[in-house]
């Protein structure tokens, strides 16, 4: 009797493979704040080119967050105009750069320093009224935090949140280090490392997902503009790719419903999926939730230090 069933068999594996695929389907897209400044990096040409190569090369439409602070004049804006001029977002990362955390910064200064960042950037192509708070600090008092969305949605504006956060940053540091002293060797060994942190890192944001959300969301990664990202990005985006993430581009990432939603946490900020689980009392949550001082005793170990 087994037999009858011969004939179907293919169709229901199809079909089985097919719910396998769709039910562990991992997607993000990419993001990357701050900008080059050509008045500080004599390579800041050629990175930006090289970044929007390997975008290019891999169909990738990603988000620029650019910070007037970060590209210090009508160099670096020329650099992130080269974004948008190839399809990219171009969303607001303030002019000065400062965390809305800090007891210092004001509501009210805050405000001044998005709408400063906003004239700067308005007119180029792809800008979206989008905002990318400086280390995704989104307020340390409740009138700032609850002021800030306030303000945002009187203004037409967004938050423009990040799902998987990470510390290319530091690896980037290291990875100058190496290369500065000559040690290519080690940058090319730091660059592996840096490539299984963004794994590890997209891996473990995306547990929390289907832990607090019960669903793997559109994922949206942080990364910047800097010189590991040019030299890695082909081997970033290869690497997502082989561990089964599909790439999905910044504009679509963001339509999902995650992003438009304001955990009540203080202070607030970190990436979305943290923050909600900080909402929901996960336990076991660090804070800041990614930083340098975690990555430094794993590559210290590795001998992957200057
Ligand atoms: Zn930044």
């Amino acid at each position: 009797m087994a037999f009858r069933f011969l004939p179907f068999r293919p169709f229901a594996v199809l079909v089985l493979a097919l719910w396998t695929s769709w039910c562990s389907a991992r997607t993000l897209a990419l993001t990357f704040d701050d900008g080059f400044n050509p008045g500080k990096q004599p390579e800041a040409v050629q990175w930006n080119a090289q970044m929007l190569e390997a975008l290019r090369d891999h169909g990738i439409k990603a988000a620029l967050f650019p910070s007037l602070a970060r590209m210090e004049g009508a160099g670096g804006m020329a650099l992130a105009a080269a974004w948008a001029r190839a399809g990219h977002l171009i969303g607001n990362h303030t002019a000065s750069h400062r965390s809305l955390a800090d007891p210092k910064v004001s509501l009210d200064w805050f405000i001044a320093d998005v709408q400063a960042a906003d004239a700067a950037a308005k007119n180029l192509a792809g800008f979206v009224p989008m905002l990318r708070f400086p280390y995704l600090k989104e307020g340390d008092t409740p009138a700032k935090r609850d002021g800030m969305r306030d303000w945002m949605a009187r203004n037409n504006y967004r938050s423009a949140p990040v799902s998987i956060d990470a510390s290319d940053w530091y690896y980037n540091i290291v990875y100058a280090a190496h290369l500065k002293a000559g040690d290519a060797g080690k940058a090319a060994r730091l660059k592996q490392a840096y490539l299984r942190h963004l794994l590890d890192r997209a891996q473990y944001y995306d547990g929390l997902a289907r832990e607090v959300l019960g669903r793997s969301p559109v994922h949206v990664m942080l990364l910047h503009t800097n010189q590991i990202n040019a030299a890695a990005l082909p081997d970033v985006i290869e690497a997502l790719t082989a561990h089964g993430w599909n790439i999905a581009s910044a504009g679509s990432a963001f339509q999902d419903p995650l992003y438009a939603q304001a955990p009540g946490t203080l202070p607030a900020g970190e990436s979305v999926i943290w923050a909600h689980a900080k909402a929901l009392g996960v336990a076991g949550l660090r804070y800041p939730a990614e930083d340098a001082a975690y990555e430094e005793p794993l590559l210290r170990d590795a001998g992957l230090l200057p």
